[in-house]
């Protein structure tokens, strides 16, 4: 009689003579070995975004032989994307993320099954696409994802490998397994919105989500073999600029209402929860604040202007002062030869405006949510007309003068 163990292997998918030559270092490794890399290979994970984390995970996923990776992802690849998502090319630019993906992965390890999910990771899919996989990676880099992918692992069981970034530091755990914590126990409530700056906004090094992801791959890959301890009620901080690992211990908070009370039955709607208002399109967090920025005329008492009005107003030299309000830095990537007072710093250095309190201000940054921002706080500073430009300089870069770059 085989024992239950035996039996278990027995029904393990058995490797190709290909597969034993690819996979030998891990063969000899005893903590892997035959076994191991079979359950590797009947192992199924869903990386959740193939961006900057998405991109090493996939790939490290893929050359260790696991046998399912599933990809979900709803953009297509931008230039912008190559300076830290190398799990796409230069020849992939335009292409939608999950087949650029799934090219490079097919092109790396022929056995592997790629499913592809062209899709945006909403409640009301979420369960349904969680339910097939084993582990979820979580490489999202807004919260309203993060939290509807804690909830959606907390209430199908899976494991969340977790990762961000930003700018030089990362963080990584493993949430939602039976006995640790979940995300909601570390964080029980969202940032206020605005407060945490997307990478988009406030940069990050493109080295960073390589060394975060890897380490969630590390992760997955030891949950499936049930090998090490994992980041289970430890959150990993890393700092890439003084090159420190700092590990803090979490606890599973007895009143998380995902995986403490369980009062979270069901996945709820993560924009309200997290005071994104409604996105009027589908796209990343950013984007879709924007476009309804653009599609109202009038947003919290701020009259928005577009690139071609403001065209339209310099060469009739009209008497307006525009200012741009974003760092120092950026100014020389592209500018519009306005004067730049950092958004951060305009309550203190109103003064030396002040001159322009009555005139029409049209106020600028690179995509028109900071100085939306501004624009408020020069109203609140008794200034009688401002606008916010639409888009900002790159939707100037876009539609005005196309030989201005991009950033
Ligand atoms: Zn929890």
């Amino acid at each position: 009689m085989p024992t239950a163990i035996e039996e278990e292997v027995q029904q393990l998918p058995k490797l190709s003579n290909e597969e034993i030559a690819r996979y030998s270092r891990h063969l000899i490794l005893p903590e892997v070995g035959m076994e191991g890399q079979q359950k590797l290979k009947a192992a199924k994970v869903l990386c959740v975004g193939t961006g900057g984390l998405g991109a090493p995970l996939a790939l490290y996923l893929t050359a260790a032989g696991v046998g399912t990776i599933g990809l979900i992802d709803f953009d297509v690849v931008d230039e912008s994307n190559l300076q830290r998502q190398i799990i796409h090319s230069q020849s992939t630019v335009g292409m939608l993320k999950v087949d650029s993906a799934e090219r490079m992965l097919k092109g790396l390890n022929k056995n592997v099954k790629v499913v592809k999910h062209n899709t945006m990771l909403t409640s009301a899919n979420a369960l349904e696409i969680f339910k097939d996989y084993d582990v979820i990676a979580d490489g999202t880099d807004n919260f309203q994802t993060r939290y509807l992918v804690n909830d959606a692992c907390v209430l199908t069981g899976k494991p969340n490998a977790y990762g961000s970034i930003f700018r030089f530091e990362g963080q990584a755990s493993v949430f939602a397994t039976e006995e640790g914590p979940c995300y909601r126990c570390l964080y029980p409530e969202p940032p206020p919105p605005g407060l945490v700056p997307s990478c988009a906004e406030g940069g990050v090094l493109g080295i960073l989500p390589g060394l975060v992801g890897v380490i969630q791959a590390t992760e997955v890959i030891k949950l499936i073999l049930g090998i090490g301890e994992p980041l289970v009620g430890r959150l990993l901080l890393v700092d890439a600029l003084g090159m420190n690992f700092r590990t803090l211990k979490l606890r599973k908070n007895p009143n998380c209402p995902a995986c403490g009370t369980h009062e979270i039955k069901e996945l709820i709607d993560y924009d309200q929860f997290c005071g994104i208002e409604k996105p009027t399109s589908v796209g990343p967090l950013e984007v879709s604040r924007d476009k309804a920025v653009a599609d109202a005329a009038v947003v919290d008492g701020i009259p928005q202007i577009s690139v071609e009005e403001l065209k339209k107003k310099l060469d009739a030299k009209a008497d307006i002062f525009v200012l741009d309000v974003r760092e120092p830095h950026e100014y020389p990537i592209a500018n519009l030869g306005a004067p730049l007072i950092p958004v951060g710093t305009i309550e203190s250095r109103i003064g030396e405006i002040a001159g322009h309190k009555n005139d029409e201000v049209i106020v600028h940054c690179r995509s028109g949510a900071r100085s939306q921002k501004a624009a408020l706080a020069l109203k609140a500073a008794g200034f009688t007309n401002v606008h916010n430009l639409t888009g900002g300089i790159l939707a100037w870069a876009e539609k005005i003068d196309p030989s201005m770059p991009k950033y």
